[in-house]
């Protein structure tokens, strides 16, 4: 029917699961037609009923899991478990919270005015809703990157049109079941699959926001779509996250997040541990701890175990040319460094110690198992290094130290750091979740993210309505007495001392 078909394939068995229809500029047109009918009526819809309808996707998901934990396994060969706790716990408090804040964070807003102006105008900020989103997800966390942006577009008033990964689609299906099984209406969140081409047809098709989640070099060609039509858009993008290990360190804790940090979700995790610098004092303890924990590592395809398969072909040759790159270069592969392909795809957890900023792999996003651990002098070192990167994603300082250990985090060029863990940070959804450099633009979670997805309209209304106004026509003399007896009153006089203008 002129529509292109990919196969896909569960990385963990090689088992096909099926074939995905790619659906092309025509499709993108009609579903984007449809969602504007839709989102007119959405947007009538009072902020608190959203939020009920939303949450009804909780409930939903909670009773699904297993059934969506097992469509993300085949879809992507992780865990169970990585399943469960980076999709499916993640997808659930993202709607719990998006929901509870909604009304408070996208309600109308009484701002209060500073100076004159507090005793002649009154103002609301309204946030409407943009219109139409466009949510464009990755592979690596297909069902809960899809949730977290989706809810927040709907929550403000949105329609949703969902461009998954053609790598790991059905997420974006069941996202949307979710959220109509809920009584979100069947426009309102449309999925459209395919692979760039059709990710590009949605960029250019006219939608009024773009959230995107995935590597840095679709980023910016969505960043130049985007600003050609002078739409907004968030880009959520790649990372190289540092970990630096103090010589105060709690080590038993700090092995355990490395090796955590590093391999979990097969280690395609955007902020997960990708450097290691470790104070030289410490060195040897902390890499003797992270080999024992790393050789307690089960990886397989099926049963009790800690890792799972890649979740795509390509990243696999990624990999071997940073570890091959490493090797050629001097450093030392303790553990692992050999993809094991028996029906399916797997790289076992690796340790690589000796590493250095001539290699690859401290260099660009590996998103793979691989635990990477360089010698530092000191923690100014390790701050330099740290930096010394094209990511700035989120990093890590581990200390006993609070303080300390603050006023490194505040030294690194990063959307976000945590002291003595890893990895989490976009779970937090209190706080703006970002990348600086070229890990992304602008910021996910938070009020600020919420109202992201609304355009904030001032409308001022006057507390007094005389037939003129002082400043108005015409413009004689006096006008300009008064104009100047103003200046002085309230920019050169003691009112200013009064905290005139702070409110
Ligand atoms: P990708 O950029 O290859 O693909 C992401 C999505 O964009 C897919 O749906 C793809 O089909 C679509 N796409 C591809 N070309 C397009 C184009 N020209 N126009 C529009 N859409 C297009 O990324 P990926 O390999 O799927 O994901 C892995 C990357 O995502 C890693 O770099 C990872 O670090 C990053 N990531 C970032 C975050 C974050 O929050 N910062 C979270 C998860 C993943």
């Amino acid at each position: 029917d002129g529509h292109r078909r990919l196969g896909l394939r569960n990385t963990a068995t090689g088992e096909p699961v099926g074939e995905l229809t790619v659906n092309d500029a025509q499709d993108v047109a009609r579903a984007l037609e449809r969602a504007r009918v839709a989102q007119k009526k959405w947007a009538q819809v009072p902020i608190a009923e959203r939020a009920k309808i939303c949450a009804g996707a909780i409930d939903l998901l909670v009773q699904y899991r297993e059934e969506v934990i097992e469509m993300i396994c085949q879809d992507t060969g992780k865990t169970q478990t990585d399943a469960l706790m980076v999709e499916v716990i993640a997808g659930l408090d993202f709607i719990t919270h998006y929901c509870a804040r909604a009304a408070r964070d996208l309600s109308d807003e009484p701002v209060k005015l500073h100076g004159f102006f507090r005793a002649l105008k009154k103002f609301i900020v309204h946030y409407r809703p943009l219109g139409v989103v466009g949510v464009i997800t990755p592979w690596n966390g297909p069902f809960a990157l899809a949730i977290n942006p989706t809810v927040q577009a709907l929550l403000a008033g949105n329609a949703v049109l969902l461009k998954p990964s053609e790598v790991a689609p059905h997420s974006g299906d069941w996202a949307a079941r979710l959220f109509h099984e809920a009584g979100v209406p069947r426009d309102l969140i449309q999925v459209l699959h395919g692979d760039g081409e059709t990710g590009a047809a949605l960029v250019s098709a006219g939608v009024d926001k773009i959230s995107f989640t995935g590597s840095v070099a679709t980023g910016k060609k969505i960043a130049a779509a985007c600003a050609e039509q002078l739409i907004p858009c968030t880009l959520e993008l790649g990372g190289k996250d540092a970990m630096i290990v103090c010589a105060d360190a709690d080590l038993e804790r700090a092995a355990g997040g490395a090796v955590f940090a590093s391999v979990f979700n097969s280690g395609h995790v955007c902020m997960g541990v990708e450097r290691i610098y470790v104070v030289e004092s410490v060195a040897d303890e902390f890499e003797s701890l992270v080999e024992q924990k790393i050789r307690s590592l089960r990886m397989g395809a099926k049963g009790e175990r800690d890792v799972g398969a890649l979740f795509w072909d390509r990243q696999l040759s990624t990999i071997e040319r940073h570890i091959e790159d490493a090797r050629a270069k001097g450093a030392e592969i303790v553990l692992g460094g050999k993809a094991v392909i028996d029906g399916g795809i797997f790289y076992p957890p690796t340790l690589v110690r000796n590493v250095d900023h001539t290699m690859d792999l401290m260099k660009h996003e590996t998103f793979g198992p691989i635990v990477s651990i360089m010698r530092v002098k000191d923690e100014d070192e390790a701050i330099r290094l740290a930096n010394d990167s094209e990511y700035g994603l989120s990093g890590s300082v581990w200390t006993k130290d609070e303080a300390k250990g603050i006023a490194l985090a505040k030294r690194m060029e990063t959307g976000s750091v945590l002291i003595n863990d890893a990895s989490m940070s976009y779970g937090i959804l209190e706080v703006p979740f970002g990348g600086m450099k070229d890990s992304g633009l602008g910021q996910v979670n938070g009020t600020k993210s919420l109202r992201s997805y609304t355009f904030p309209q001032p409308i001022g209304v006057d507390k007094r309505t005389p037939k003129n106004e002082p400043h108005w026509y015409p413009h004689d003399a006096k006008t300009a007495r008064n104009l100047d007896g103003m200046v002085k009153l309230v920019y050169g006089s003691f009112l200013k001392k009064l905290r005139f203008f702070t409110g």
